[in-house]
């Protein structure tokens, strides 16, 4: 994100909040700033991703302004403020975005300033000679590594490739460059639980394409990414529902609410319902295009005789499309009446990536993501990634940094890897999803597809009215990524013989059809470059009764297909020849059916 062309004017307004709300990084303010005198946002340091801004005043102008600011002034002019502190800074009115101004000119001086410092300080010619002088196992550890700068930082930022850094630990010159560090003048990084240039590579490219391209939602967007898709969900409902300003709660649902949908990727249902209510939070589930019933729920809240309740942090969490059924949510509806009554709206968009859809175009607050699928979309890293409100981003990033579920640099490069292709392979699951959806539909054997173009699905008018009106999912409504989802018929259709989605013919004719694939392998997981497929049964929802299967509509013969980038002729005619053997008479497993019938009946 280049944030160059901003410009900020210092106010002479004192800042409304007491020292201790300051984030780290931010002294506390001393004194008044001068009035109207210009600072401009230089840009993002290529090295740090920090913001940095310059001064136009004089020197002297800027030290006495930095002085009454309370803000450390730098010898050479330019001040490296994290992203954070600038949002405060602008927050509690001490900076106001003025006009548009500043050029990539900017951004490269900044660079150069930061060589020269690193170059120039500390005893480096004292500690070169330190080292090359010691003995051999100190010289193993220190030569060639010790003294930074020179042509090896040079070349690390000329590397036409975003280097791994690879470090737990990020360190400083001398004393005074850790103080600067602490107070926003130092533009680097600590410590790799907090942070890391390769991982903040991937964040400001998230931010580019969640925010597609628009500068000022970008200027208001932050990302975070961390170790998985779960880590991403659960550090983002514990920050939200332990927020500093919200009321110590006490009793049963006084610690906020969360409104989520009845299909959900399991694992993200199993810690709202397990694990939020010991934090006193309400779990209310929602058909996901149930708008009425949401706006039903958030009344209620806000009209409650409880001040607890009526002032609680509320949440909207829903993926869209939904894992596995692929439903979706009318993101501009929930907008209006989320804003309407303060409620913070979330997004899952793991199934449909940055390309196909943006929610925070259309107003939602925060967008998750399992970067393990699309993003970096070659079945070989586990990754999460948050993006949206600044400020909101950056209180999971507090806790995050507590929790620690940080994501390996390594395992941010292959991200930052895979996501330069993203639209790329985008645009071929979307056509090898379309391309197996509408075979399917046309299959007598096939009972019924999960895929929202198609005219049976329940969104079908809402996918192409979010196409139609905002320009997501494709102009025609038919981006929705790679997955789809489908059930198989027990037996081909005969007038007196009823469905038996929960049958032992059913589940049978879907291991037969499954194992008679040559294509996807058989296996979790979605958004790869490889084909994926799963019984979903057997798969994500094995250790699930039946009772809890039928009420989420997980059927013996629902099997979830989650198409690669192969061409979408030879996935159909696998898809062909797999119906055929597996309408063919054979053995199966059905013994397991049985079991779980059983079992049922027994409780
Ligand atoms: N969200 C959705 C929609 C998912 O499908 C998944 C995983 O399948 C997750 C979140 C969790 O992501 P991860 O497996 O990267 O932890």
């Amino acid at each position: 994100m280049n944030l160059g062309v901003l410009g900020f004017a210092l106010l002479p307004l004192a800042p409304p909040r007491s020292a201790g709300g300051w984030t780290r990084g931010l002294p506390p303010p001393r004194g008044r700033p001068s009035p109207s005198r210009t600072c401009r946002l230089a840009g993002r340091s290529h090295r740090s991703g920090r913001l940095t801004w310059s001064w136009s005043a004089s020197m002297a102008e800027r030290q006495r302004l930095a002085t009454s600011a309370g803000v450390p002034d730098a010898e050479d002019g330019a001040l490296g403020y994290g992203e954070e502190t600038v949002s405060a800074l602008v927050r509690q009115g001490w900076l106001e975005a003025a006009s548009a101004a500043g050029t990539g000119a900017d951004e490269a001086a900044d660079m150069e300033t930061q060589l020269k410092r690193i170059a120039g300080t500390g005893d480096e010619a004292g500690r070169a000679h330190f080292v090359r002088s010691s003995a051999a196992s100190t010289r193993a550890v220190h030569s060639g590594e010790r003294v930074k700068g020179g042509k090896k930082a040079r070349a690390t930022l000329d590397a036409l490739a975003t280097p791994i850094v690879q470090s737990s630990t990020f360190t400083f010159r001398t004393t005074r460059e850790c103080i600067d560090y602490n107070q926003g003048a130092y533009a680097s990084f600590e410590y790799g639980r907090y942070g890391n240039p390769t991982t903040r590579a991937v964040e400001e490219k998230l931010i580019d394409l969640e925010t597609g391209g628009q500068a000022a939602l970008a200027t208001a967007t932050d990302a975070l990414v961390s170790a998985s898709g779960m880590n991403a969900v659960t550090t983002m409902l514990l920050a939200l529902f332990t927020a500093a300003e919200m009321p110590s709660a006490v009793a049963a649902d006084e610690g906020g609410c969360i409104i989520t949908t009845t299909d959900c990727y399991r694992r993200t249902r199993q810690f709202m319902e397990e694990m939020l209510p010991r934090l006193r939070v309400r779990v209310e589930v929602i058909d996901p295009s149930d708008v009425q019933r949401l706006e039903g729920v958030v009344r209620g809240i806000r009209a409650s005789r409880n001040p607890r309740i009526a002032r609680q942090r509320v949440v909207f969490f829903s993926e869209s499309p939904t894992n596995p059924l692929l439903r979706l949510v009318d993101v501009p509806r929930v907008v209006s009446v989320c804003q309407a009554h303060e409620v913070l709206v979330c997004v899952d968009s793991t199934f449909a990536t940055p390309i196909n859809h943006r929610p925070l175009e259309l107003g939602a607050d925060l967008v998750l993501h399992s970067g393990t699928k699309y993003l970096a979309g070659h079945n070989d890293v586990m990754a999460g990634a948050l993006i949206g409100r600044d400020d909101l981003v950056a209180q999971v990033r507090r806790l995050h940094g507590v929790l620690g579920g940080v994501i390996d640099p390594h395992a941010s490069y292959l991200l930052l890897r895979g996501l330069k292709t993203l639209p790329l392979r985008v645009e071929a699951h979307n056509r090898n999803a379309r391309a197996l959806a509408e075979r399917l539909a046309a299959d007598p054997r096939v009972y019924r597809v999960h895929w929202p173009a198609l005219r049976q699905h329940p969104d079908h008018e809402l996918g192409r009215r979010l196409a139609e009106q905002h320009g997501q999912f494709g102009r025609s409504g038919t981006e929705f990524g790679g997955v789809l989802s489908f059930e198989l018929r027990g037996r081909l259709r005969q007038r007196d013989a009823p469905e038996q989605p929960y049958g032992r013919e059913t589940f049978e004719r879907v291991g037969r059809f499954i194992d008679a694939l040559r294509l996807p392998y058989i296996g979790p997981s979605l958004g790869g470059t490889e084909s994926l497929v799963e019984q979903v049964c057997v798969m994500g929802y094995f250790d699930q009764p039946l009772w809890k299967r039928k009420s989420l509509g997980i059927t013996c013969g629902l099997i979830r297909f989650a198409c690669g980038v192969e061409d979408a002729a030879d996935i159909v005619v696998d898809v062909e020849q797999a119906l055929d053997r597996a309408y063919a008479e054979g053995d199966g497993n059905g013994a397991w059916v049985e079991e779980q019938d059983a079992v049922e009946r027994s409780v």
